[in-house]
């Protein structure tokens, strides 16, 4: 790798997690001995970059509140808020208009949508979405459609879907946080254009791995969480075409989202105002849009390569433990980020991360991912266990679990 990605590596292994999480944790102890915390859930949520983390020391001192205050502060506070704006849209390849809502996360960016869509008109989406980009749909017209074992018919359904008219969003993801499989979001895009609907994807997982851009891909809306993109400072955006925002209803009704009040009526604002009443995460904001100004930064090639080595020796070791199951959604699927499913046969996926974690200190993931209906058709209705990869991922980490896996087949709980 690039020395830029690992000095970003390194500087994560040694100032952040350390210091916010405490040598407890760093170190977890096996036998009465410390061993380095093997991460492999990057997935979930990621640790702050140390240039992040000392980002957000540098501008604290400057805090306060934004937009309506005059003092020296709020300017440099409303200032860091905007420009955070103009950054994060810069990293997604947003148009010149698009608006950017600083959100909670990107459950909370896909309710603010919800309640911006036309009266006319369902969104469509598929059965293997997180329940983020589900659930709010479900409030409103709708079509949920099972999505086939291949890319190409599930596009082709996609497509059907759409042509028989009345849709007016199709809601998809970019990545699964099941297995890591990427989707063809510009081909959905295109699909769904050709018959007058538009698309949000939800790339809570696609952006800390893939450069997103939303003109070249055709993509009307777009939600991700800093908490997955090494800022961990409670902000998420949506970012997308004004119109529908603008005149949808506002996602927090209160200070600031307002032009004018009366006692009992209102006028609302427009533009990401409108959605952000009361006073805003600046630091969550701009702690985000520093992380993707430090993510673009790096050389997008040789993390590629470096993640995608790791993720094909991770799949091929678990493939040849016998008893382990990699799972995958599509047969025909190319592309997928550092993001692995498996489970050991005849083993519980909750007793085996126990396991992982208290005899050989790999913290993974086990459940359902907050994607039931995936995991039922999957054959996994009591869950699986999930492994991912993030920027301070290494080879030993991914041994680490190999071993401990070996040692479970082995030997047993
Ligand atoms: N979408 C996907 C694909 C996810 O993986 C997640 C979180 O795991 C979410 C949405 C929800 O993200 P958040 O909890 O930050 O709102």
């Amino acid at each position: 790798m690039s020395n830029a990605i690992l000095e970003t590596v390194q500087n994560l292994s040694e100032s952040p997690l350390a210091d916010v999480l405490g040598a407890g944790l760093q170190s977890p102890l096996i036998d009465g001995t410390p061993v380095r915390y093997v991460n492999l859930d990057y997935a979930a949520s990621t640790p702050a970059l140390a240039q992040v983390n000392d980002y957000v020391q540098s501008v604290l001192p400057y805090y306060a509140s934004v937009h309506r205050g005059a003092g020296y502060a709020s300017q440099i506070s409303t200032s860091l808020y905007e420009n955070a704006r103009r950054i994060v849209r810069a990293f997604v390849g947003g148009r010149e208009d698009d608006a950017v809502i600083f959100t909670r996360n990107t459950t909370d960016s896909l309710n603010l949508l919800a309640g911006c869509l036309p009266e006319d008109g369902e969104v469509l989406y598929l059965d293997l979405e997180h329940h983020a980009n589900l659930l709010p749909w479900l409030d409103r017209p709708h079509r949920g459609l099972v999505a086939a074992d291949t890319v190409e018919a599930t596009l082709a359904a996609v497509e059907e879907e759409l042509a028989s008219g009345g849709i007016s969003l199709l809601a998809v993801t970019g990545a699964s946080n099941v297995t890591g499989e990427v989707l063809p979001i510009a081909r959905f895009a295109s699909a769904a254009h050709a018959h007058g609907a538009r698309i949000v994807v939800d790339a809570a997982q696609l952006a800390p791995h893939r450069r997103l851009d939303l003109v070249r891909d055709g993509i009307d809306y777009v939600a991700f969480s800093g908490h997955k993109l090494y800022a961990p400072f409670g902000a998420g955006v949506l970012v997308g075409r004004p119109d529908w925002l603008d005149e949808g209803t506002p996602h927090l009704a209160g200070g600031g989202a307002v032009k004018t009040v009366k006692v009992d009526s209102v006028s609302w604002a427009t533009g990401p105002a409108r959605h952000e009443g009361g006073s805003p995460n600046v630091l969550g904001a701009a702690a985000l849009a520093h992380a993707t100004e430090v993510l673009a930064a790096l050389d997008a090639k040789d993390w590629l390569e470096h993640e995608s080595l790791l993720r094909t020796s991770l799949v091929e070791g678990l493939a040849a433990l016998p008893g382990v199951t990699v799972h995958r959604i599509f047969t025909d699927s190319t592309d997928a980020i550092g993001v692995v499913n498996f489970s050991v046969h005849g083993y519980d996926a909750g007793l085996v991360a126990a396991y992982l974690s208290a005899e050989h200190g790999v913290g993974l993931r086990d459940g359902k991912f907050c994607a039931h209906p995936l995991l039922k058709r999957l054959g996994l209705p009591s869950g699986s266990l999930r492994a991912s990869l993030g920027l301070g991922s290494r080879q030993d980490d991914v041994d680490r679990l190999l071993t401990g896996l070996t040692s479970l087949l082995r030997n047993g709980l």
